[in-house]
């Protein structure tokens, strides 16, 4: 499987890291070594000194498929989780003055913890979501500040990358980033329910 990014998915997360808004999605990747499951806790990378969380929605893909019409795009995901998207913001900040590739910032082990998910029929619309670090809520999002659509993000993805069963894709983080230190405590949750819940170490 695999884990598809989507940056800059918010007007005011775009405009907090001095990024323009895109007038079509930009994506990344990171490998399935990034994933942590079942809460299990983050641990620091030591080639960073400055790791941002990001929380997001995450859609689960259960279709093959290849060039996918926005209109029958929804058949293609029925459960939407949570995850964070970590970001080794210091080293991502030096390969974007190069123009180098982000992975050493985006894809390395463990940069994407996930939550449980829910079935997306179940899910009001819009669909709130938000983080807290050590009981304080950090970051607060809204389907409904979204630059592009779940169904916009799979058509657009699916023209370059075809999706397979069990592919991940993280739809990008509201405004709020910022760092995490070593024992934070750090809970994700759509609307009241409690989905992703891990410490940092
Ligand atoms: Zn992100």
């Amino acid at each position: 499987m695999k884990i598809i990014c989507i940056g800059r998915n918010y007007i005011e997360h775009a405009r907090e890291l001095n990024n323009p808004v895109p007038k079509e999605p930009v994506f990344f990747m990171k490998p399935d070594s990034a994933i942590i499951r079942n809460n299990k806790p983050f641990f620091l990378p030591d080639f960073s000194k400055e790791v941002h969380h990001e929380i997001e929605l995450v859609l689960k893909i259960d279709r093959l498929g290849k060039g996918i019409d926005e209109q029958f795009a929804h058949r293609y995901y029925h459960e939407i989780g949570i995850g964070v998207d970590f970001t080794a913001r210091d080293l991502q900040r030096i390969a974007k003055e190069k123009g180098l590739p982000w992975e050493k910032a985006k894809a390395f082990d463990g940069s994407a913890p996930l939550g449980g998910f829910l079935a997306k029929e179940k899910l009001p619309d819009p669909i709130l979501f938000r983080l807290e670090i050590n009981g304080k809520t950090v970051q607060e999002g809204s389907t409904a500040d979204l630059i592009f659509s779940f169904d916009k993000i799979i058509a657009y993805v699916s023209r370059y990358i075809t999706l397979r069963t069990g592919d991940l894709i993280f739809t990008g983080t509201p405004a709020g980033v910022g760092p995490v230190q070593r024992s934070d405590h750090l809970r994700g949750y759509i609307g009241d329910q409690l989905l992703l819940d891990f410490v940092v170490k």
